[in-house]
C-alpha cells in the first residue's frame, strides 16, 4: 500500500484526523494555505474524479456533508470557504487518492483558475 492517504485512513501514517466514519476520513493538510485547511477523502482508494463509479455516490455525497460539518465546527461557515477537488495534470493534482480541500479562515483569491 504505497498511497499516503490510504495509510492515513488505515492509521498507518501520522495525521491529525478530525473526523472518520465508515466511508470518509478528514484530516489537516500538512502544508496549510489558509488558517483552516482540511482534506476529506473517501476511505476507499479512488485515484481521482476520473475513476469515480456510480457505487461511489454515497461516499462522494458524504464529502460534502462532512465538509459542511467541519466548516461549522471550525467556525468558518458564516464567512464562507472554498471546496476544491484537483484532478489530473491540468488540475495540479499531486496525491492520486481523491480528496476534497476545505479551505477558509481568510478571503480566497479571485478569480480562480
Ligand atoms: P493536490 O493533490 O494538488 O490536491 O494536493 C495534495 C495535498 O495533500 C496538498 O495540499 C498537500 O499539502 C497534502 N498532503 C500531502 N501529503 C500529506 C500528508 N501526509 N498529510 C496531510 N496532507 C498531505
Ligand atoms: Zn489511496
Amino acid at each position: 500500500m504505497d498511497c499516503i492517504f490510504c495509510q492515513i485512513v488505515a492509521g498507518q501514517a501520522p495525521a491529525t484526523i478530525l473526523y472518520q466514519d465508515e466511508q470518509v476520513t478528514a484530516f489537516k493538510d500538512i502544508h496549510p494555505v489558509a488558517p483552516t485547511h482540511l482534506l476529506i477523502v473517501p476511505n476507499k482508494h479512488i485515484a481521482s474524479v476520473n475513476e469515480i463509479v456510480p457505487e461511489d455516490e454515497p461516499a462522494m455525497g458524504q464529502l460534502f456533508t462532512v465538509a459542511k460539518s467541519l466548516a461549522e465546527q471550525t467556525g468558518i461557515h458564516e464567512n464562507g470557504y472554498r471546496l476544491i477537488v484537483n484532478t489530473g495534470a491540468h488540475g495540479n493534482q499531486i496525491v492520486y487518492h481523491l480528496h476534497m480541500h476545505l479551505i477558509g479562515g481568510q478571503r480566497m483569491r479571485h478569480p480562480i483558475g
